[in-house]
């Protein structure tokens, strides 16, 4: 009798990438790759690649923690997962961030967009829905960690700056703009304005490639001047700027390097975030068979790329292990040194005492030093080490390093029709705030929640029947 030529590891439920329902799906490992095998009864077979590295899958699946509730939840279970979100009571994770999309327009029609903005889609949110919906995260969260306003474009809504005034009075712990960065190039008092916000605040900045080329095919147009305009005006106001680099396989993916050695170099830049394009939404010149990128193969790349990263310094985040890897560094006079891979919890409770200080640079030395003695001021508007790595358990962060002193490389793989796991959706902790008060996962929301994507609910999830807490006024 012949053996399986793969090693059976579990049983899940994930998506037919045709028709979007819900099919059994076995997780298997071949060859060192890990894959899912669904059946869907109308549209056959289908192997999925999820991870080019198994043990590192593996390892991802035993970094975990328990996750950490929202203080509300605003749906019931009726249908089952992934039809029930709002977030629904069988959610294992609270919003680490929460998206609000103000507008649907956009200055760009990018050929990848998952909201499918453009100049030809008008609708901005009222400063009062805009309201609601923050009040709404507010609600759920007590202290939102992290508020990302995002579009469509926001810095195009008319009331732009009155939506980040809205924002700032409620108790959002960090405040994020979403945006290809056009206006901040070409509107140098825009920037200026944008300065005012800067304590507690970050843009993130669209930032594929350092070439014409793969913005042409992913953003429809060359922006490379438009970005080092941007970053000009950022760096001269030292607004706090993550890079986000969306990766199709192929056209961008050769440029991980080189992106973070570009990143290190701006003073405003305190990290890069990497997000392989998730199939949703517009996906001009996207094949699925061919483009898609695992979140293994990301960090392959940024390890293959970067010889500043160690496999130990990429490591998977407890709270969404499937989904988000990350690698802390701090960024002294232009260089980087990595430090997840100090992250370990005794070495971390034994930094106090300085474990941190068997570096051998000595300058290194003399810079933490500082930085971990330097008393942490009560009105400081700097984050603390300790605030950044929230999604960490039981590690004991001396109070004192900054946020400025701080390189974040983050790789957050959302999930899609092909690669969606029922098990890994329900520990997602990137949410989107629907105009009626839902909070649902990014993942969900792209493949079933949008406006543009509800008619790809499945007609067998019945219908949704209440939405708890939301008032209908509110919800108009
Ligand atoms: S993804 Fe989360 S919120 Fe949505 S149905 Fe599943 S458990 Fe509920
Ligand atoms: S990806 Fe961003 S910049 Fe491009 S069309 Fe969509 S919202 Fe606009």
């Amino acid at each position: 009798m012949a053996d399986r030529p793969y090693l059976f590891l579990e049983l899940t439920n994930s998506l037919c990438s045709t028709c979007l329902r819900k099919v059994e799906a076995k997780v298997v490992v071949q060859e060192g790759r890990v894959y899912l095998l669904k059946h869907c009864p109308e549209h056959s077979h289908e192997k999925v690649l999820v991870s080019t590295d198994a043990d590192y899958y593996q390892f991802s699946r035993r970094v975990l923690k328990p996750g950490t509730m929202p203080r509300k939840f605003n749906t019931t279970i009726e249908r089952g997962c992934p039809y029930d979100c709002g977030l629904c009571p069988d959610h294992e994770q609270h919003s680490c961030l929460a998206i609000i999309e103000i507008t649907d327009h956009c200055n760009l029609t990018c050929p990848i967009c998952y909201a499918e903005s453009s100049p030809r889609r008008p609708s901005h949110r009222s400063l009062e829905q805009i309201a609601f919906m923050l009040d709404c995260v507010v609600r759920n969260e007590g202290r939102p960690d992290i508020v990302q306003i995002s579009g469509g474009e926001p810095t195009i809504h008319p009331e732009f700056f009155a939506v980040l005034d809205l924002a700032k009075e409620r108790p959002i712990k960090h405040l994020m703009v979403n945006t290809n960065g056009v206006r901040i190039a070409q509107e140098p008092s825009f920037a200026r304005r944008l300065a005012d916000y800067k304590a507690n605040f970050e843009v993130y900045l669209q930032f594929d490639s350092l070439d014409a080329a793969p913005q042409r095919a992913l953003r429809g147009a060359d922006l490379v001047r438009v970005r080092k305009d941007a970053l000009a005006r950022l760096n001269e106001h030292g607004i706090s700027t993550t890079l986000v680099v969306t990766l199709k396989k192929g056209l961008n993916d050769d440029q991980v390097g080189a992106i973070i050695d570009f990143a290190v170099e701006q003073p405003c830049v305190r990290g890069v975030t990497f997000q392989p394009i998730q199939a949703a939404g517009r996906l001009e010149g996207f094949d699925p068979a061919r483009d898609r990128l695992t979140l293994a193969e990301v960090r392959a790349r940024i390890l293959e790329q970067s010889p500043l990263f160690q496999p130990a310094d990429l490591v998977p985040v407890p709270c969404h292990p499937d989904c988000l890897a990350m690698a802390y560094a701090l960024k002294l006079g232009g260089r980087l040194v990595p430090l997840t891979r100090l992250l370990d919890p005794s070495a971390l409770l034994a930094l106090q005492g300085n474990t941190i200080l068997n570096e051998e640079n000595p300058e290194i030395r003399r810079l933490v030093v500082e930085l971990f003695s330097t008393a942490h001021s009560p009105d400081s508007s700097a984050w603390t080490l300790s605030q950044l790595l929230c999604c960490l358990p039981e590690l004991a962060v001396p109070p004192a390093l900054t946020y400025d002193k701080i390189f974040r490389v983050l790789i957050v793989q959302f999930l899609d029709p092909y690669n969606f796991d029922v098990r890994s959706v329900k520990k997602s902790c990137i949410h989107i705030v629907h105009p009626d008060g839902r909070i649902i996962p990014f993942d969900t929301y792209n493949l079933f929640y949008r406006d543009t994507a509800a008619a790809r609910m499945p007609a067998e999830a019945p219908a949704l029947v209440q939405v708890a807490g939301i008032t209908s006024a509110a919800r108009a």
